[in-house]
């Protein structure tokens, strides 16, 4: 507990996520991992992927599209490749069934590609790269995240989803490096936000239905689109990602689901890609130091903001003072 009125404790915010989840039929199981993954997007700052999720859960799950009792199926079909059916469950509580197998590949081969598929990623994907980060694993994820959003220069219409991707490391002596970031010049969450705040994005962010440039979350929101990071480079890393969180699993692309989800259901069956290597059986035993050495050498050049720097921070306020009440926090008691 918290003892600041405009602020929650961690613990108290997973109990009141689940408690929300559990009452729309996700099994216990599956609500705690969701709740906790959600409380943690909200104690470090992810907001877009935070407490701001809750209510596209709850629709998804009270219009029966995703199956909050699910039980995944987990295929080791190599020694080191994982497949997961998530059977139209979430893709962390699937995730977290596959531990145990995960761990089992690692430790034998020292590498696991871990490929699901009927799955619903509604998440920041930091959360779980960071736990393997801090497993000692290096790890990367990226998802077919499903909502399509991402018009490529040339295109008349949106082709990708904001597609994510993450990695992690470990790093001897201090936190993990973690990065996490959609391919899209601005996360979808994000764009939300904005709109409801009323607020402009910057030129480049987007186009309206016409195919301009705007600067108008609603415009890129309601027929437009947002444009690739990078130009052509972000669209190709897209198209990676589509290719192997999609392809490779036996997910669906993007292009696919958008038009399945019903309407209200704000989740994506879609299909999200692993890849965690224990850094130890590369016959490199300096690993960890190595990359402390190299982040350091990062931090002397002057690039002393790293990634996970912000949230670490705020997770530390958090951990003493409790997590910042929001009025999307507010509504959730409501
Ligand atoms: P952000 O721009 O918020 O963050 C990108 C990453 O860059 C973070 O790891 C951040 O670290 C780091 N970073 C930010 N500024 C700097 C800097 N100046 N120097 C070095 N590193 C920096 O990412 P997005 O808005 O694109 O994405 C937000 C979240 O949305 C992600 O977690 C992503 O997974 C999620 N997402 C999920 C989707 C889904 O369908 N499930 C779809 C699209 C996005 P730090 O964390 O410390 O700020």
């Amino acid at each position: 507990m918290t003892n600041e009125p405009d602020r929650i404790s961690f613990d108290d915010l997973v109990s009141a996520i689940e408690a929300k989840l559990i009452g729309a039929g996700a099994s216990p199981a599956v609500a705690e991992v969701l709740a906790t993954n959600c409380a943690t997007c909200e104690r470090d700052g992810t907001l877009s992927h935070g407490v701001f999720r809750v209510a596209g859960y709850l629709d998804s799950l009270n219009r029966g599209w995703a199956d909050g009792t699910a039980e995944a199926s987990i295929d080791v079909v190599g020694p080191s490749y994982i497949r997961i059916d998530g059977h139209n469950g979430f893709a962390q509580p699937a995730l977290a069934e596959a531990g145990p197998t995960i761990d089992q590949a690692l430790d034998d081969t020292g590498v696991a590609v871990i490929a699901l598929r009927n799955t619903h990623h509604f998440s920041a994907l930091w959360p779980d790269l960071e736990a393997f980060a801090r497993d000692g694993r290096v790890a990367m994820g990226m998802i077919a995240s499903g909502k399509l959003a991402v018009v490529p220069e040339g295109a008349t219409r949106p082709v990708f989803s904001t597609n994510p991707f993450g990695f992690a490391t470990p790093v001897a002596e201090a936190d993990p490096i973690v990065f996490d970031f959609s391919t899209s010049s601005m996360s979808h969450g994000d764009l939300q936000l904005l709109r409801a705040e009323g607020q402009d994005v910057p030129v480049g962010t987007g186009v309206d239905s016409t195919g301009a440039d705007t600067t108008d979350p609603n415009a890129i929101l309601d027929g437009g689109g947002i444009r690739p990071i990078g130009g052509h480079k972000g669209a190709l890393l897209s198209f990676m990602i589509e290719t192997l969180a999609a392809g490779l699993t036996g997910g669906a692309f993007t292009y696919e689901v958008d038009a399945e989800a019903p309407e209200g259901a704000h989740t994506f069956r879609t299909g999200q890609l692993f890849i965690v290597i224990d850094p130890e059986r590369g016959g490199n035993d300096a690993y960890l130091a190595r990359v402390r050495e190299f982040v350091d050498m990062l931090r002397d050049a002057g690039m002393d903001r790293q990634p996970g720097d912000r949230r670490y921070a705020n997770r530390a306020e958090a951990a003493e003072r409790g997590i910042p009440v929001t009025d999307t926090i507010r509504a959730m008691f409501d």
